[in-house]
C-alpha cells in the first residue's frame, strides 16, 4: 500500500489526511508544532495515526509522496531533508484534485482573493448550482472532496499552495492583482512571487478560462513574456470596448464573454470603492462564463454582503461612522480604503511594518485623513511618513483596540468616518488580523 505523509496538523493537512484514508493509502501526519484538539480529534475519529511537537524522520522518509501544508516553507530542515531523498512533495489542492473532476474556478492574487471568491460563490449559490467554498476559506478543499460531492468548487489559493502544484488545473482562473507581499517567502524577489502566482495558469487548455486585471502593470509585463492557451478575458477600468471581458464605461460595467454582452451599474453594486468594482468584474466575468444568466448576476452582486474585516461597516454614532478594514495589512489594501472615503477619515492605521512604502498614500492622506491614529508598538515610520503631512500634533500613539477607539471618536466630528484600515500585520498587539477586527468592533459597540 502506498504510503502518503502530510505535514502539517491544521485545517489543510487533516484535509489532507482524511481524503488520503478514503482514498486507502497508508497515512501518517507529522506536525512540529502542537495540534489544535479539535483536529487531533478528527483524526483520531478517522483512526489516522499522528505526532506532534516534532517530526520522526524515520515515519516520515518512507513516504511515497508528501503532501505539505502552505504554512511550512520549503527551507524547513525536515522537507529539506524529504526532498534531499527525492520524495515528492506536493501541495494539498494538488493531492485533492487528483480525486475531483468538479469544475474549479480558482482564485489567486496579492489582494481581493477573499471577497472575489466569496463574491462568485455566492453567486453561484444563488443560480442554484451545487458548490463548494474552499481553498484558504472555511472547510479545506481536500476534506470537502473526501466527504461531499459537488460539481462546481470556488476557491481561494494562495501562493504558497501554488508553490507545490504541478498538475493542478483550475477550469476558470483569476489573478486579482500583483503588489509586493510575503517577499520574504521568496528570497525578496518580486520576479519569484509573480511566478508563483502564475503557476496557477500554466496548466490551462484551449476551453479555460483566464481572467485577469489588465489595469495591473506587473500582471502585464508578465503575461507580456509567456505563452497562455487559456481564454484570455481580461478586466479594467481604464480600457474600454474590449474584444472580450469587463470594461467601465461612464456608470456602467459591461461585460462581454462570447457573442454575449450584460451591464451592470456601479449604484446598483453592493460593495463600494475602485478596489471593489475590479472584484465584481471579475466576479461577473467568472459567472457568465459558467453560464449563469445577466438577471441573476446583477440581483447577486446588489445583494452581496462584505466579508468580515474587510471595509465592513460597524456603525455610526453622532454621525460618526465606524469601519472595520482590519485584513488591509498592505499598503495597497489600505490605499483602496482610503480612496473610497467621501467624508473626512480620522485613520487608525500602524502593526508590524512588512517593510513599506507609504509614499503612495501621500496624497490620499493629505487630502482626505485629519488625523492618525497609530496602533502598534512601534510607530516610528508611520511618524516619519505622515508628521509632515497631517501635522506632527495630529499622529497619535495608542497601543490598544480600545485607547485607539476612544481616541478617534474623541477627534472626530459629526460627518466623518474612523477608518481601521492599518496596511501592517497584526502580531505585535494582537493574535491576527481577525483578533483586531474584533477587538476594535467590541470597543466601538462599547463606546
Ligand atoms: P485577500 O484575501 O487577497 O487578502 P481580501 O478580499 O481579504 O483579500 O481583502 C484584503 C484587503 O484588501 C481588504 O482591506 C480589502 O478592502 C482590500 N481589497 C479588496 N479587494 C481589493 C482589490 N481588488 N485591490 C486592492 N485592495 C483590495
Amino acid at each position: 500500500m502506498a504510503r502518503v505523509v502530510v505535514l502539517g496538523g491544521a485545517e489543510s493537512g487533516v484535509g489532507a489526511a482524511v481524503l488520503a484514508k478514503v482514498k486507502g493509502f497508508d497515512v501518517f501526519l507529522s506536525d512540529n508544532g502542537a495540534i489544535r484538539e479539535d483536529y487531533a480529534d478528527m483524526l483520531r475519529e478517522w483512526d489516522i495515526p499522528f505526532e506532534q511537537g516534532g517530526h520522526s524522520p524515520a515515519l516520515i522518509l518512507d513516504a511515497d509522496e508528501v503532501v505539505k501544508s502552505p504554512g511550512i516553507p520549503s527551507t524547513a530542515p525536515m522537507v529539506r531533508e524529504i526532498a534531499s531523498k527525492g520524495i515528492r512533495i506536493i501541495s494539498e489542492i494538488e493531492f485533492a484534485s487528483r480525486y475531483d473532476d468538479a469544475k474549479k474556478i480558482c482564485i489567486t492574487g496579492s489582494n481581493g482573493k477573499t471577497t472575489t471568491t466569496s463574491m462568485i460563490h455566492y453567486l453561484l449559490k444563488e443560480a442554484g448550482l451545487n458548490v463548494g467554498l474552499g481553498g484558504n476559506i472555511g472547510k479545506s478543499y481536500a476534506l470537502q472532496v473526501a466527504t461531499e460531492k459537488h460539481d462546481y468548487y470556488v476557491l481561494e489559493i494562495s501562493s504558497f499552495q501554488l508553490d507545490d502544484s504541478y498538475d493542478f488545473r483550475p477550469d476558470i482562473a483569476i489573478i486579482t492583482n500583483i503588489t509586493p507581499d510575503h517577499l520574504d517567502r521568496y528570497g525578496h524577489k518580486m520576479e519569484n512571487y509573480v511566478r508563483a502566482k502564475f503557476r496557477l495558469v500554466r496548466n490551462m487548455r484551449p476551453e479555460d478560462c483566464f481572467i485577469f486585471d489588465s489595469d495591473d502593470a506587473i500582471t502585464m509585463e508578465h503575461l507580456s513574456k509567456i505563452v497562455l492557451q487559456a481564454k484570455m478575458l481580461p478586466f479594467s477600468q481604464e480600457k474600454k470596448n474590449l474584444e472580450q471581458g469587463a470594461w467601465l464605461d461612464g456608470n456602467r460595467i459591461v461585460v462581454r464573454y462570447e457573442q454575449s454582452e450584460s451591464e451592470l451599474y456601479l449604484q446598483e453594486l453592493a460593495l463600494g470603492g475602485r478596489h471593489n468594482v475590479y472584484n465584481s468584474m471579475a466576479a461577473a466575468l467568472a459567472a457568465k462564463a459558467s453560464g449563469i444568466d445577466d438577471e441573476t448576476i446583477r440581483n447577486s452582486l446588489r445583494s452581496f454582503t462584505p466579508v468580515e474585516h474587510r471595509l465592513e461597516p460597524v456603525l455610526s454614532l453622532r454621525d460618526i461612522m465606524f469601519i472595520n478594514d482590519s485584513k488591509a495589512t498592505n499598503v495597497d489594501a489600505a490605499w483602496y480604503a482610503l480612496e473610497c472615503q467621501t467624508r473626512p477619515v480620522v485613520w487608525i492605521a500602524g502593526g508590524k511594518d512588512k517593510g513599506n512604502d507609504y509614499s503612495v498614500l501621500n496624497e490620499l492622506v493629505s487630502s482626505k485623513v485629519k488625523a492618525i491614529v497609530c496602533l502598534g508598538k512601534d510607530n516610528s515610520k508611520l511618524h516619519e511618513a505622515f508628521d509632515g503631512i497631517v501635522g506632527k500634533d495630529r499622529v497619535f500613539e495608542t497601543s490598544s483596540a480600545e485607547d485607539a477607539v476612544k481616541l478617534s471618536y474623541s477627534l472626530a466630528s459629526p460627518g466623518d468616518v474612523v477608518l481601521l484600515s492599518p496596511c501592517c500585520a497584526s502580531f505585535d498587539l494582537f493574535e491576527n488580523y481577525e483578533d483586531r477586527g474584533r477587538q476594535f468592533k467590541n470597543a466601538v459597540r462599547q463606546l
